[in-house]
């Protein structure tokens, strides 16, 4: 003799620990994808900031060019003034002014070049980027279609232990229902607890929390026909009898 709801609570108990375990399964999947998602996101995130700076860049060097094209033009009308001078003064003041222009040309020539270069070599890791990218759409879109079959099959059998569920709860009262159920909602579908007795010498304990439990509630699931639940944690409490050893 016991709580007569037990028979039926065991029942529900590994209905809804199944549940569970699919439920896991089906969201462990969605965020498999998801982090997919997320690393192919960021993968063109990066992608358009290289291709943002790589414009932002060239038309630096436009601007560097026109700059070379202006200072090429002035040491262009300065070799004519310095074929009019008319003096070796005016000769030498003319050539120092040139050849200082053309050092800072020379020297604006090779930053356009360098920066040329750096462009061109961003260029090419945009393109090993595209590569890249196309590879995890690729991957992903595989996943995503392999996925969805998995995705279906796990639905599908949820379905049927939610169906499988109501059926099962039917047989429990309402009042012990409500009991399983909100448990359950605590202890990550796990409501039941066995009542254990470690050594002769020690006491009853829960094995869900491994707290004690007094001897006068073990009596009364021993003989009365109403739940006892944990005063710790709150589980259901039952002792392994034949009445318990549902299939699971
Ligand atoms: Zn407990």
């Amino acid at each position: 003799m016991g709580p007569q709801s037990l028979v039926a609570l065991h029942k529900l108990q590994a209905v809804e620990t199944k549940l569970r375990g699919l439920k896991d399964q089906l969201r462990r999947k969605d965020r498999h994808l998801q982090q997919h998602r997320l690393r192919l996101k960021q993968l063109e995130d990066q992608l358009a900031s290289r291709q943002e700076e790589i414009k932002k860049r060239k038309t630096q060097v436009a601007q560097l060019e026109l700059d070379f094209k202006a200072k090429e033009a002035d040491v262009a009308k300065l070799r004519t003034q310095l074929n009019a001078a008319k003096n070796n003064k005016e000769y030498s003041a003319i050539l120092t002014q040139l050849n200082t222009e053309r050092a800072d040309n020379a020297k604006l020539e090779e930053k356009i070049l360098e920066e040329m270069t750096a462009i061109d070599q961003m260029g090419n890791s945009v393109v090993e980027m595209e590569k890249a990218i196309e590879v995890q759409r690729k991957d992903l879109a595989t996943e995503e279609e392999a996925s969805q079959e998995v995705r279906q099959e796990l639905q599908r059998q949820i379905d049927a232990l939610e169906t499988e569920r109501s059926t099962v709860a039917q047989e429990v009262p309402p009042s012990d229902l409500k009991i399983f159920e909100k448990v359950a909602e605590v202890h990550d579908g796990e409501a039941m607890a066995k009542v254990v007795k470690p050594t002769r010498d020690q006491e009853y304990i829960c094995d869900g929390c491994n707290m004690s439990i007094p001897m006068e509630k073990v009596n009364a699931l021993l003989t009365k026909d109403q739940l006892q639940v944990c005063n710790i944690c709150g589980r259901i409490l039952y002792v392994e009898s034949e009445s318990s050893k549902v299939s699971r």
